[in-house]
């Protein structure tokens, strides 16, 4: 990819507002690559960490937030430990994502891991640990894969893998309350459990890819 470097995207402030946020220093990144080589999703990314934090030093905002590699990184946290600059990628990483999914830049191949998470969030929100139930069907109604492991419930019911009823825990209320302080303190309104347009994005794509296979 070609990317003209001038003085204008080297000051863009999109640097200093990761730095801000997340309260690293990626001016200090010297592209070593230790991250990239332990990162154990490297193989599957689109740009690698350390290509990552280069082109937010260049400022490059689209590319980095439209970019795979931020939905696939599995925050294990590799190269974080590695960095011998001591710069939290995962963190840079975690942040991006929010990032994107408030601009809504997510890369079409990827929304179903956005998807998931946030249902996967709001099931321990409403039932104070998974219910694995709600979240199978609620995932795979939003996904537009209606159908999907549909053959391997009854096995997962008879091993009792999974309950039909929500899991009953104490102190309910308690749980709903971190949820709600925790956006509280992150001074903004918690993310809408679906973004529309991802729920979109995710239904056309499937009946596409159906519609491509039956051609
Ligand atoms: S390990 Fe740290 S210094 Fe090396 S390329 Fe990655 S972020 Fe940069
Ligand atoms: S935290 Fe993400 S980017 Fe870092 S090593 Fe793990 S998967 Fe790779």
């Amino acid at each position: 990819m070609k990317w003209f470097i001038s003085h204008d995207t080297l000051r863009s402030p999109f640097q200093a507002t990761i730095e801000r946020h997340c309260k690293e220093r990626i001016g200090h990144c010297y592209q070593c690559g230790k991250c990239s080589a332990g990162c154990p999703i490297a193989f599957q990314m689109d740009y690698l960490p350390n290509q990552i934090i280069r082109m937010i030093q260049l400022g490059m905002e689209k590319q980095v937030l439209s970019s795979r590699t931020i939905w696939l990184c599995a925050s294990c946290l590799t190269c974080t430990v590695r960095c011998p600059r001591e710069i939290d990628v995962a963190e840079i990483m975690d942040y991006l994502r929010r990032c994107a999914y408030k601009k809504g830049v997510i890369p079409i191949e990827e929304t179903e891991i956005p998807l998931f998470n946030k249902i996967f969030l709001r099931n321990i929100e409403l039932f104070g640990r998974l219910y694995e139930m709600g979240l199978i069907g609620m995932y795979n109604i939003l996904s537009g894969e209606f159908f999907k492991d549909m053959a391997l419930a009854p096995k997962m019911f008879l091993k009792r893998k999974i309950g039909i009823l929500p899991p009953r825990i104490k102190n309910s209320k308690e749980i709903k309350k971190i949820f709600r302080e925790s956006g509280r303190l992150g001074r903004t309104r918690r993310d809408k459990l679906l973004h529309p347009k991802l729920i979109f994005l995710n239904i056309s794509r499937k009946i596409i890819g159906k519609i491509e296979r039956f051609k």
